[in-house]
């Protein structure tokens, strides 16, 4: 039964919210809530924002003026129902019976209700909702009322409203802050019942164009669409009913921007032209096959657990809505479920949820990669900006690639942005050997992040050194060689320079030396502040220190904070956090998932013993690179507990903040947890490689991944593991330290248990 308390109905808003990538649409109840609620009624475009001052108390040079929010851009979910003029609601009359159902293989979002008005007719109400992946701009609504004890009248009240507000919460400052009338009506009209709206935004000048046309079931409906005050359009929809007669109203709304179309209004009325013409059921028929080839090409079943498999599912799932499917957009912290983080485009993309991408779908990847390289000159800016000669800074957070942080110490600070871009483009390359994207873009990336590196660092007796960035723990800011950025930017550097005499000779190698004036010289920089990187080691101990003063602050005590004072965050100046060695997240810990040849095994597990027991996993990105480190070292029962219940944090809303949006770098991360943690993939220059065991009370698991081109089922038993290559033209690959070569609709089997 459905429980339509304040927190549960937010919270269902994100879980049962519908994206393709394009369009976002919470899963706000069509008929509304109680004026007190906290919801959060939003529609959204991936990459759609506006410009707002960004007020800096005392505004020093160069500081952020104004940044990117991601826009709410329309209503169109608002359907009222009457019966005989009584109106349904959960908070009137009685809800016999209520559930809603999430439906990953039709692609599909479902609210079944019985519910009895206070004159006690009963209606039978069976609402659909699909963002279509097959048609990006479509949103759908197919709503269901029966008439189960009366014969009367039915009237449906369906609105189309152009002119929406965003969200703000003041007191979180996960959240925006002020909500601001961001969105001007220029064009609203009504052609044979159709009603179409532009907006523009007030600064970025952006336009949206919304489309809605209904259908209903029965001849004998009345519709008149009207428009009112503030251009909301109004499509009354009223249909005389027999007991047991159902009427059905699909409601259309079609979404296109000026981001991607150069007439937006005229994109849209062509669209849903196509799309009634094609029907519901077309798209219902597509959304499926698409899921289809998804869940192929991603799979993964865990056996024993059958909630855990349905989470992690679920969580692929959300990757896939969350993701934009062009580059005028990215994956936002809270994909397009919620306005948590405002939109904006982290270092989650690239450490979190490409790798999903990379494995499962790379042509993706690719494109999410493209999304960097046509910010690149922003970054170049923004490198400025910073006071630097050369290279390219990436934002810490933005939309449109400018930097949108208003707190530098843990924003724009966060140098290590630079390094995991680097980082992603390589392991894209490493896992698909898609050299013609190294030479398309991914290489001028590369080149132009090492750049900066040179600029940022400098020598001190010998050693490359890089002062006062911050990494990617928040609860330590500013400080010199931070382990982490200086692991990525080694990396970095070293690949930029490596690239570099792979293609120089290429035509297009010989184009964007040209075009970036890039010399010899400068890469043997590269090359040799990557050989003289400086990387903290504490002789003493034995351990990695986070950064140079790290061990000279006090131990913070964990155990004497108070349950409810996590997290700390919210309850402690940030300059008091900075004083303590305390880690809101995996820092150090992070640079042993990425490269496991970081440290000798003592010292990663000295450290990662360390590390533990100051870390509060008040981010959500952080248990799973504990988990996938724990599976490294062969903590086989810590790798279990880490990644816990973390496949169900948003399922559970463990995080108590779901209700601003889903956590999707915790979903890659729990994907990365089993296919690079218990599965103990690396891929790398050498190869391909697993070294699997089977966690906790697991009985099995399987997954397919992609690499060179090349379709791998990976299944792991209690005492074996077999890979059978699907499709593609065969690859080797080390199986529990066995070489194999495989060959297309091959199977090797190797026992774990030997
Ligand atoms: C984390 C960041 C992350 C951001 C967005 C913060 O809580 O500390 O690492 O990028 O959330 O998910």
């Amino acid at each position: 039964m459905l429980d339509f308390s304040n927190e549960e109905t937010s919270l269902s808003e994100t879980l049962f919210h519908n994206a393709n990538g394009y369009i976002g649409v919470r899963g706000t109840l069509e008929e509304g809530v109680p004026g007190d609620y906290d919801t959060m009624r939003g529609m959204y475009i991936n990459g759609f924002y506006d410009i707002i001052p960004m007020k800096q108390a005392e505004n020093l040079c160069n500081f952020v003026e104004e940044k990117e929010t991601m826009l709410n851009v329309a209503d169109t979910q608002t359907i009222e129902v009457y019966a005989d003029g009584e109106r349904f609601s959960h908070f009137s009359g009685k809800t016999l019976s209520g559930k809603r159902i999430l439906n990953m293989e039709d692609g599909i979002t479902e609210r079944t209700v019985i519910w009895e008005s206070e004159t006690g007719k009963k209606l039978n109400i069976d609402i659909k909702r699909m963002t279509s992946f097959h048609e990006l701009s479509l949103f759908t609504i197919e709503y269901a009322v029966t008439a189960e004890n009366f014969s009367g009248e039915l009237e449906f009240k369906s609105y189309h409203k152009p002119k929406v507000r965003n969200y703000c919460n003041p007191k979180d400052p996960r959240l925006a802050a002020e909500s601001h009338d961001h969105l001007k009506t220029i064009i609203s009209c009504i052609e044979n019942s159709i009603s179409f709206a532009v907006t523009e935004t007030e600064k970025s000048r952006l336009k949206c164009a919304t489309a809605v046309a209904h259908e209903v079931n029965k001849s004998n409906a009345r519709i008149c669409t009207t428009e009112g005050e503030d251009n909301i359009i109004t499509c009354d929809i009223i249909v005389p009913v027999k007991k047991g007669e159902t009427v059905v109203v699909t409601k259309y709304s079609v979404f296109t921007d000026s981001l991607r179309e150069k007439d937006p209004l005229t994109a849209g009325r062509n669209k849903l032209k196509r799309i009634l013409d094609n029907g519901l059921n077309y798209y219902y028929g597509k959304q499926k096959e698409y899921l289809s080839r998804f869940f192929e090409r991603a799979m993964m079943e865990i056996d024993g657990d059958e909630a855990l498999n349905k989470a992690v599912n679920f969580n692929m799932y959300e990757l896939l809505q969350s993701s934009a499917k062009d580059s005028h957009g990215n994956i936002a912290a809270k994909g397009l479920s919620g306005e948590g983080y405002e939109g904006h485009y982290f270092w989650d993309t690239e450490m979190f949820m490409l790798p999903f991408f990379v494995l499962t779908d790379p042509d993706l990847a690719r494109m999410l990669l493209r999304y960097r390289y046509e910010t690149l000159d922003k970054a170049r800016e923004n490198a400025l900006l910073l006071g630097h000669k050369k290279g390219a800074l990436y934002p810490w957070r933005t939309i449109t690639g400018v930097e949108c942080s208003g707190y530098f110490p843990s924003g724009t600070a966060q140098y290590h942005i630079n390094g995991d871009i680097a980082y992603a483009i390589i392991n894209y390359y490493l896992v698909t050997g898609d050299l013609e994207f190294i030479n398309e873009w991914g290489e001028e990336i590369l080149l132009e992040t090492a750049r900066l590196w040179l600029d940022a660092g400098n020598y001190v007796k010998g050693r490359f050194v890089l002062n006062d960035v911050t990494g990617p723990d928040e609860y330590t800011c500013m400080v010199n060689n931070n382990y982490y950025t200086n692991m990525v930017a080694r990396h970095n550097l070293l690949w930029a320079a490596r690239f570099y005499h792979m293609i120089k000779e290429t035509a297009s190698g010989k184009k964007l030396i040209k075009k970036i004036g890039i010399k010899e010289a400068e890469i043997k920089e590269m090359e040799e502040a990557c050989k003289n990187m400086y990387l903290p080691y504490d002789e003493e101990t034995g351990i990695i220190p986070q950064d140079d003063s790290f061990f000279s602050k006090p131990v913070w005590d964990l155990k004497k904070t108070p349950r409810e004072n996590f997290p700390l965050l919210l309850h402690y100046h940030p300059l008091h956090l900075y004083r303590y060695q305390v880690c809101k997240q995996a820092d150090t810990v992070m640079a042993f998932f990425l490269f496991d040849d970081a440290a000798n095994k003592d010292t990663m597990l000295k450290s990662f013993r360390y590390y533990e027991t100051i870390t509060t996993h008040d981010s959500s990105l952080s248990k799973c690179a504990f988990s996938i480190v724990a599976a490294k070292l062969s903590l086989k029962d810590e790798a279990f507990s880490y990644f816990g219940n973390s496949a169900k944090l948003d399922l559970n809303n463990m995080h108590k903040n779901t209700k601003d949006g889903i956590h999707t770098a915790n979903m890659g991360g729990c994907y990365m947890a089993v296919v690079y943690g218990f599965a103990g993939l690396k891929i790398g220059e050498s190869g391909i490689s697993i070294n699997p065991f089977l966690p906790g009370k697991w009985t099995g698991y399987r997954f397919n991944i992609c690499y060179h081109e090349n379709n791998l089922h990976i299944d792991v038993k209690k005492d074996s593991v077999s890979v059978t290559l699907l499709s593609g033209s065969g690859t080797g690959i080390t199986v529990c330290g066995k070489e194999f070569t495989l060959k297309e609709k091959e199977t090797i089997e190797v026992n774990t248990n030997a």
